[in-house]
C-alpha cells in the first residue's frame, strides 16, 4: 500500500508550544497542574499525568506550586485567582488567541459594545468574553447578529477558529447596526489549512485514517469532511484501533490528524499501517 501523510497534520503552533511548555514545567518537578486539560488528547494528558502534572478544575485548595494555562487560554476571574494565591503561572495560552482576548479589553475601554464571532459554549470564547468589561455579545453567525440591538460604536472579534466567510456575514449584519465598527481579524488558518489538505488527500486515496482524541472538535470536523469525500474514513484515537480489514483491496491510505494530535501517536499509527500492509502480504 502506498501511505501518504497530510503535510500539515498535528500540532498546530500553539498546541506544540503549549505542550512544550507543559513538559518542560514537568521537567523541574514540583506539584504542577493545568487549568483543565493542556489540549484536547487524552493520551499528552495522561503522559503529562504519569509525570505528575495534574488537570484541576480550579485552583481552590491549592497553596502552592505552578500553574499551566491552556493553549486556548482561562477567563480573566480564573487567571487573577491563580495570581492572587501566588501560584506561579506559565501561561501557554496560544499567542493568537491572548491577542483576540487583548483586543477585547481595548474595546471595551474604548467604549465599544463587543461582538464575538463564536460557540459560546466554547472555553476559548468564554475566556475571551471574560476580557470584556462593557456590553458583549457572542454570535454563531450572520443571522445571528442580525437580531442584535442598535449600538452607538461596535467592535467585532472573532474565536480563532472561525471560518473568513462567517465572520463577513456577522460584519455585514453588524453594518446595519450601528454607526462606527471597528473589526478585528483574529482567525487563525491552522484548522482551514488542515481541512483543505485532508480534502485534497482524500480525493486521492482509498481510504483515509483520521488520528486525534475524540474530545478535538478540530479532529472531529477533519474526519468529517474526509468522510463526506471518501466513507471509508476512520477516525482513531491510537493505533491499537487500527482494523486489519479497513485495507481490504486498499491501494493509497491517506493519514492526517487534529492540530491537537503530538507526533508520536502518528508514528505508531504509521508504523501500524505498514504492519498491517506487511501481514497481508
Ligand atoms: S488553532 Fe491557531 S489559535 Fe488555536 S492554538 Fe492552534 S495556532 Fe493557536
Amino acid at each position: 500500500m502506498e501511505l501518504i501523510l497530510a503535510k500539515q497534520a498535528g500540532f498546530c503552533f500553539g498546541v506544540k508550544r503549549a505542550t512544550q511548555m507543559a513538559f518542560e514545567a514537568a521537567d523541574k518537578g514540583g506539584e504542577t497542574y493545568t487549568l483543565g486539560p493542556i489540549i484536547h488528547s487524552p493520551q499528552v494528558v495522561a503522559r503529562l499525568e504519569e509525570m505528575g502534572v495534574k488537570a484541576i478544575k480550579d485552583v481552590d485548595g491549592v497553596d502552592q506550586g505552578t500553574v499551566i494555562i491552556r493553549s486556548h487560554g482561562v477567563a480573566a476571574g480564573e487567571l487573577e485567582s491563580v495570581i492572587s494565591r501566588c501560584l506561579e503561572v506559565v501561561d501557554a495560552t496560544c499567542p493568537f488567541v491572548k491577542k483576540a482576548q487583548e483586543h477585547v479589553a481595548s474595546l471595551s475601554a474604548a467604549g465599544y459594545d463587543v461582538v464575538v464571532v463564536g460557540d459560546a459554549d466554547h472555553p476559548e470564547v468564554q475566556g475571551i468574553v471574560s476580557y470584556a468589561t462593557g456590553k458583549v455579545y457572542v454570535v454563531a453567525s450572520g443571522e445571528e447578529a442580525e437580531r442584535l440591538p442598535r449600538m452607538a460604536k461596535i467592535g467585532v472579534v472573532a474565536q480563532t477558529t472561525q471560518s473568513f466567510e462567517n465572520l463577513k456575514n456577522v460584519v455585514t449584519a453588524c453594518l446595519g447596526k450601528g454607526g462606527e465598527i471597528r473589526v478585528y481579524h483574529t482567525i487563525c488558518d491552522a484548522t482551514a489549512v488542515r481541512q483543505e489538505e485532508a480534502k485534497r488527500l482524500a480525493g486521492q486515496v482509498d481510504c483515509m485514517i483520521v488520528i486525534g482524541g475524540y474530545n478535538s472538535a478540530n479532529t472531529k470536523r477533519l474526519a468529517e469532511v474526509c468522510k463526506e469525500l471518501l466513507p471509508r474514513t476512520h477516525h482513531i484515537e491510537i493505533a491499537g484501533q487500527l482494523d486489519a480489514s479497513w485495507f481490504d483491496g486498499v491501494e493509497k491510505v491517506g493519514i492526517t490528524a487534529g492540530a491537537s494530535t503530538p507526533k508520536w501517536l502518528i508514528d505508531e499509527v504509521i508504523d501500524r499501517v505498514r504492519e498491517i500492509d506487511g501481514e497481508k502480504r
